[in-house]
């Protein structure tokens, strides 16, 4: 029989570096075995959409190649997690089972399940924070209750301690003598069927080494100049590290580091206030993985009861106009291509059309939400959840409901030249910067020599967003009245 080994559950932590459970479970000495399981379907949200599994199929490759560059290798099996756990334990004899936590709801109660029924057979089980800088539970108001507000959330926060070091990679993972059977990644039909990932190769790398890349080029090109180079959808001036994170590729906290490192070179001080903003980001998403830790059910409810009597709309077809980028707002559909090609879109873009699609069509947030949980390779329950309430103005922190953001003074703000408009809106490519924004004001002649038909090569504003904006107030006024 071979010696005892130690299960190594990997999750959303699908890296080798600054890994605590695989440090540990390294750490104790016995054989180490890295288990994958592709839960399927059930629960709504319980495993990722369209984009997100076009990653984790590359993600998968990425790991097991690290891991077997380590002496080990990453078995892969489907099912449900505790009877796949059952079964691999006996086959390999494990005494002990270790993972880094995970923060949704439904993965929550069946990391409890696994661990209730581990610990009665007699095994030992260990959790570990991998994927937050501060665990939800560390961070509480006067009143012992949870935040609701971020700005005092992240002062509560930096006031415990600044993050550590990250941990390094183990030099070699102790291997079983015989390996459990694990299934070949591409038995898990992860990467979709049709042509439509494409755009996603040509934009990304997934991998702990992609992730390596993306900060690298961060931290020497966009990190100087991230207070205002972040609200630019037509310039690279953020990370792009959001699939990295949420496939803990790379950690909260080899950012963090990282970061703060390259920012105190004294020849850099100039940087400390932009590490200071980028690093308030990693706060945001402390905070998204914080308010959905302490109210579970706000990925369909909204934490505003109030907004549970808004009366939405339904309506399909707007609904397909808007994920098409087809709504006659040229800054909107940039936004909404620019995640159909490449599985991401600029956050700015992101607030843009989120209000278009809550304000100006009254379409349910949680309507928005599914649309990016299955197109965005970073959909992650956390910061969806949070974006979308955010932007609806039932969530915590959320902007006032009067603010109705104007999609063509947004795209004239934030991207002036109308370069974002160019690159993803390209029927519109030869219109002159002043239409660009607004093309149905444009005179007839300039359309022309633009070689633009509205209503044909691109279409009218599908609402009137004066009118529409009007609609929404008196709607949200009406939900603040006390009936
Ligand atoms: C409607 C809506 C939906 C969103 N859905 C998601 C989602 O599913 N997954 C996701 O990762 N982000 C989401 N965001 C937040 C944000 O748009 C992305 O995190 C950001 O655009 C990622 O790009 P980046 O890595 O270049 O960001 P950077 O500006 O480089 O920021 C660094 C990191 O900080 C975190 N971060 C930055 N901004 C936010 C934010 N507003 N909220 C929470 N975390 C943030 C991310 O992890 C990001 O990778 C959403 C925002 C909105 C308005």
């Amino acid at each position: 029989m071979s010696p005892p080994s130690t299960l190594v559950w990997f999750r959303n932590d699908l890296r080798l570096a600054d890994n605590p459970a695989l440090w540990e479970a390294v750490e104790r000495g016995a054989p180490v075995v890295p288990v994958f399981i592709m839960q399927e379907a059930g629960e709504k949200y319980g495993s990722p959409g369209g984009a997100g599994r076009w990653w984790l199929h590359y993600s998968l490759h990425s790991l097991d190649a690290d891991l077997r560059r380590a002496g080990s290798r990453l078995i892969v099996r489907t099912g449900d997690p505790l009877s796949v756990l059952r079964q691999v334990a006996e086959e390999c004899h494990a005494e002990a089972v270790f993972w880094n936590r995970r923060y949704e709801p439904a993965a929550v109660a069946c990391d409890a399940e696994v661990k209730a029924e581990f610990r009665a057979r007699g095994l030992t089980i260990e959790s570990f924070n991998g994927s937050l800088l501060y665990e939800p539970w560390q961070v509480l108001n006067q009143e012992e209750k949870p935040y609701r507000v971020f700005t005092p959330f992240w002062k509560a926060c930096l006031a415990l301690r600044e993050p550590g070091s990250p941990l390094p990679e183990p030099a070699h993972i102790p291997a079983p003598e015989i390996w459990p059977v694990s299934l070949p990644i591409e038995q898990l039909h992860l990467e979709p069927k049709i042509g439509w990932a494409q755009g996603l190769r040509a934009a990304w790398t997934p991998g702990s080494e992609g992730a390596g890349g993306n900060l690298g080029v961060f931290l020497d090109e966009a990190l100087e100049g991230y207070e205002t180079g972040r609200d630019r959808p037509d310039r690279q001036g953020t990370s792009r590290l959001s699939p990295y994170l949420r496939f803990g590729e790379i950690s909260p906290r080899q950012v963090w580091r990282a970061v703060r490192e390259f920012s105190k070179n004294e020849a850099r001080t100039r940087l400390a206030g932009s590490a200071q903003a980028f690093l308030r980001q990693l706060g945001w998403r402390e905070f998204a993985y914080y308010l959905l830790f302490h109210f579970p059910y706000t990925p369909d409810q909204p934490l505003d009861g109030n907004f549970a009597a808004f009366p939405w709309r339904e309506d399909r077809e707007a609904l397909t106009a808007w994920q098409k980028g087809r709504t006659g707002y040229p800054y909107i559909d940039a936004g909404m291509r620019e995640l159909w090609h490449t599985g991401w879109m600029h956050n700015r873009a992101r607030m843009g059309v989120a209000s278009f699609l809550v304000k100006d069509l009254l379409i349910p947030w949680q309507a928005g939400a599914a649309w990016f949980w299955d197109t965005l390779v970073d959909a992650d329950l956390a910061n969806n959840t949070l974006g979308w309430q955010w932007t609806a103005g039932c969530g915590a922190d959320a902007a006032p409901y009067f603010r109705v953001f104007n999609p063509v003074s947004q795209g004239e703000k934030f991207d002036p030249e109308g370069r974002y408009v160019r690159a993803w809106v390209p029927e519109l490519a030869n219109l002159p910067g002043r239409w660009i924004h607004k093309p149905w004001e444009a005179p007839e002649r300039e359309l022309k020599k633009a070689g633009v038909e509205l209503g044909k090569d691109y279409p009218y504003p599908m609402v009137d967003h004066a009118a529409a904006r009007l609609r929404a107030l008196e709607l949200y006024q009406n939900l603040k009245k006390p009936s």
